[in-house]
């Protein structure tokens, strides 16, 4: 092959602007930014699993036609921001946009239907979506989802409310409002959709050209707009709620009075339709009220069109399970919520995860012999749970001790030559220089004893 052939084969990726970089909109997590997720979603699931949720993993990677009949062909996220790939034996697959429809794909597969309904499941971990990257938005981004599916009863919609609610509250977020909207189902929502459509007739010379193509091919999307020139317009539609018919009314009317009962504020927003096609009766949003970060602009994309950070939204989804190809209809509600965007405004510090604990000791060895037994004590003290730090590559005890004083830790550990023979080592309060010979049987007890002192 000549030279100028292989450089034809092989052509140089559009996006990779250094060979160390990860791909635009996806970060990498380390550190402190690492824990605060796994502390996040550590207790988020405590809280889903006293509120008798249990967890499920799903794929990453789903057949792309379970987006595409489930959120619909006609989403953006569907439409736009897929990643899609097909395999070398030629399944089109898809890196999942959103969790519901792959846990609806999984509870039809495994028969769960047949266990006792309804099904309350919860998962957490990646999404994918190739939109624009900006403040609070990634195309890789993580989200904590959950799922009662095999109930149309309201109580599940209030549930899923106060699950979330109670989440933020855990990692200590209260300031938030919460809107929400009935968007009937298939017996009344034609009824508004007729309405709308001839509202946004009259009206189509004023709206943005995404709104020209949504009137065509779903107007319930019209509300959806974040677009600045076709918010007026927006807030001037009919609102679903007064075409409701008398099931959902009733069962809208439940979800409030579950939500008074329980002390939780909320406002009525009829421009809330929330962006995928499988949602019916219950919708809603959580937002922060004082943003943190720069206040996002009204008909910002992040922000709904309210000039507030989306935490996360939900709803309902009784038709879901048929578009998948079920026989019968699921009846189901759920939320996701999006972690990146509640980390960004958490102290960092309060998620620290269960296992991560700071050391409590420092751990110093010097000369050949010392080195030899050093894993020894540290599994001693590991398996007495007393977290230890060191830097057992380094053999002067001065560059270990400037460690440990770097790091802060209030006691050191010295492992020499004779404490081998001895079967001790020395530990060391760095405050005040005192150091004193201890066995190493009762080294464990002797550093709890210190931590409690
Ligand atoms: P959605 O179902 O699209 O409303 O997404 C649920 C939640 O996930 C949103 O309310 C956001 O908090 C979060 N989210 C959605 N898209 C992104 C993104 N591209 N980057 C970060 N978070 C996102």
């Amino acid at each position: 092959m000549k030279k100028k052939d292989i450089k034809k084969a092989e052509p140089k990726s559009k996006t990779l602007e250094g060979p160390y970089q990860s791909p635009k909109g996806m970060r990498d997590l380390e550190g402190n930014d690492y824990f605060a997720f796994q502390g996040f979603f550590e207790k988020a699931a405590e809280v889903a699993l006293y509120y008798g949720f249990t967890p499920i993993e799903t794929p990453v990677l789903e057949y792309e036609e379970v987006f595409e009949r489930g959120v619909g062909q006609e989403t953006e996220v569907v439409s736009k921001e897929l990643y899609s790939l097909r395999t070398k034996s030629g399944d089109r697959l898809a890196l999942r946009p959103e969790y519901t429809a792959g846990i609806m794909r999984a509870y039809l597969e495994h028969g769960m239907q047949s266990l006792p309904q309804p099904v309350m499941l919860y998962a957490f971990g990646s999404l994918y979506r190739h939109d624009k990257p900006q403040k609070g938005r990634y195309r890789e981004f993580r989200t904590f989802d959950v799922e009662i599916l095999g109930s149309e009863k309201s109580i599940n919609d209030a549930i899923t409310i106060k699950l979330f609610l109670a989440i933020l509250a855990g990692v200590g977020l209260t300031d938030i409002s919460l809107s929400l909207n009935s968007i009937g189902d298939k017996d009344c929502r034609p009824n508004y959709r007729r309405e709308l459509i001839n509202y946004y007739r009259k009206n189509l010379g004023k709206v943005c050209t995404d709104c020209v193509e949504r009137f065509k091919t779903n107007p319930m999307r019209l509300l959806d707009c974040k677009s600045p020139e076709c918010q007026e317009i927006k807030t001037g539609a009919p609102d679903s709620i007064s075409y409701l018919c008398e099931q959902c009314k009733r069962h809208f009317k439940e979800v409030l009075e579950y939500l008074e009962a329980l002390g939780i504020e909320y406002s009525i927003d009829h421009t809330l339709v929330r962006g995928l096609d499988y949602y019916t009766r219950t919708v809603f949003e959580v937002f922060q009220k004082q943003a943190n970060l720069a206040p996002p602009s009204v008909g910002d994309p992040l922000t709904s069109g309210t000039g507030k950070l989306a935490l996360g939204g939900g709803g309902r989804y009784d038709y879901l399970a048929k578009a998948l190809g079920g026989n019968k209809p699921v009846p189901s509600v759920g939320f996701g919520m999006g972690v990146d965007r509640i980390i960004d405004l958490l102290d960092k510090s309060a998620l620290v995860p269960r296992v991560i604990k700071k050391p409590k000791v420092f751990f110093i060895q010097l000369g050949t012999a010392a080195k030899l037994k050093s894993l020894s004590v540290i599994e001693i003290l590991r398996e007495a749970h007393v977290p230890v730090a060191h830097s057992i590559s380094k053999d002067s005890l001065s560059s270990q001790l400037a460690t440990a004083e770097k790091m802060n830790i209030p006691h050191t550990i010295i492992l020499g030559q004779r404490e081998v023979i001895d079967n001790t080592v020395i530990v060391r309060d760095m405050q005040n220089r005192s150091q004193k010979s201890v066995l190493l049987t009762e080294l464990p007890q002797y550093i709890k004893g210190l931590a409690k002192k």
